[in-house]
């Protein structure tokens, strides 16, 4: 895609020492460096790969990521270039929709991302790139620094904290001795698109559901100046063996893309008339805050590694900057306590905090067993555009001003069903 925003990042070398070290630039690792150095905390953030960067992912920033990007202080610069949506379109099997009202837009990660890590820097965090985490420095059972693999060689750096942000690729976490399952909780495929012809015509954040797409959804996003992200994931791809081993189950994304195109007749026109940006390109999610240790002595775990996307929509942005600011929270308090080499402290603070937000997790873990009963979303829709109230609801759930178990639940789903 063309970055018409380029702007050079500041880097720094990898220095011997710092308090808080952050492996990891995506929006959970820049949100966390940019929170500890707007504190004073004195923090490294590292990233395997120089900035900008491309991340696969469907760009749709929700409500929580408006929300968390308000906090930052990031929120108008990533306004001023995103494009704004007004609804979630949801498109039911055969083929009715609902149009849920939220505060919505679609920013490519190659720009948000840049925006988040020049914030960081902004903010006082030392930023050193392209360097890769490679594992932890240990003494006596306590992290206190990494191994860092830089262009000039290895280097260790010695830090009270290292937090792990390295989203869903589990190598990092694994290296850490945070890995507790190596598998994803799902993958997904996305491309851009430019058609010019369909500006305008899909103006929300397009979501499909269909027969012929268990398990998962297609969608289409409206990204700024004439490009579309176009899509198809699903969750629950990968099973375990009895051997307790991860494996992927008969999957072929890009038949599970073409079938989308098949169905969706947006979605067919849009790639025969537009003109493909680059390539499809898939990437595995972590959700449900499951899979990974969230913390060790003198290590935390947030964002995406440590599972911080809702399972039954995909959504992680906002929530991986919402829990990287629970780390750094956590890491502050401490600190202002005099206490930072408390482990006890910072980890049990951090734990707490993820664990009351874990029931939400959890509701839209059952939920997206919707999406491998995709005749349920015809129920749904078909009610929504019966009843202002449901849509008022579904639209609360989504701006995160109603509590989703009252919709997400089977009890919630079966009573919208039979009120
Ligand atoms: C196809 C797809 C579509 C999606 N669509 C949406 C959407 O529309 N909206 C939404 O909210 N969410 C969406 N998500 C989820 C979203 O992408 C994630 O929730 C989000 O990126 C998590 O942020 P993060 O900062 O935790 O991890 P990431 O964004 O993955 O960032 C991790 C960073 O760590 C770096 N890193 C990894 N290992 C190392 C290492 N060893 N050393 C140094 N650096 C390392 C990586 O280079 C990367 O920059 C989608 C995901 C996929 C796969």
């Amino acid at each position: 895609m063309p970055d018409e925003h380029r702007q050079d990042t500041p880097e720094t070398a990898v220095p011997d020492r710092c308090e808080v070290l952050v492996v990891g630039a995506g929006p959970a690792g820049s949100a966390c460096a940019r929170h500890l150095a707007v504190a004073g905390v004195d923090v490294l953030l590292v990233d395997q790969h120089d900035f900008p960067r491309d991340k696969v992912c469907g760009d749709g920033l929700i409500p929580d990521a408006h929300a968390a990007l308000r906090r930052l202080g990031a929120y108008d610069e990533v306004a001023a270039l995103a494009q704004p949506v007004a609804h979630v379109r949801c498109v039911a099997t055969r083929g009715a929709h609902c149009d849920v009202p939220g505060t919505l837009s679609v920013l490519p990660r190659r720009q948000l991302d840049h925006i988040l890590v020049r914030h960081a820097v902004a903010g006082g965090a030392r930023l050193a790139t392209p360097v890769r985490f490679e594992a932890p420095l240990e003494e006596a059972g306590r992290v206190v620094g990494a191994r860092l693999k830089t262009a000039a060689g290895v280097r260790e750096v010695r830090s009270r904290w290292v937090v792990i942000a390295s989203g869903a690729v589990p190598q990092a976490l694994i290296a850490a001795g945070m890995c507790e399952r190596h598998t994803p909780s799902g993958v997904a495929l996305r491309g851009y698109v430019r058609n010019d012809a369909m500006v305008g015509r899909i103006a929300q954040l397009q979501i499909v559901w269909h027969s012929r797409m268990k398990g998962g959804y297609g969608w289409i996003f409206p990204a700024p100046g004439g490009v579309f992200n176009v899509g198809a994931g699903l969750t629950g791809s990968h099973v375990r063996t009895a051997a307790g081993k991860g494996r992927m189950q008969d999957v072929n994304l890009r038949r599970f893309f073409d079938a989308f195109c098949d169905v969706y007749a947006p979605a067919r026109e849009l790639m025969a008339g537009g003109t493909l940006q680059g390539e499809l390109k898939g990437a595995p999610l972590r959700c449900s805050l499951i899979g990974a240790r969230w913390s060790r002595p003198g290590m935390l775990v947030t964002g995406e590694a440590a599972g911080s996307t809702y399972a039954f929509s995909g959504e992680g942005i906002g929530k991986a900057m919402e829990t990287a600011a629970l780390a750094a929270d956590a890491l502050i308090a401490a600190r202002a306590g005099g206490s930072s080499a408390d482990d006890e402290a910072v980890r049990a603070r951090y734990e707490a905090s993820l664990e009351a937000i874990k029931p939400k997790f959890d509701l839209y873990e059952i939920a997206s067993h919707v999406n491998h009963r995709p005749w349920l979303t015809d129920l749904v829709v078909w009610r929504a555009n019966r009843s202002p109230r449901i849509l008022r609801r579904m639209s609360g759930v989504l701006e995160e001003t109603q509590n989703p178990g009252r919709l997400l639940s089977w009890k919630g789903i079966a009573k919208l069903l039979l009120e």
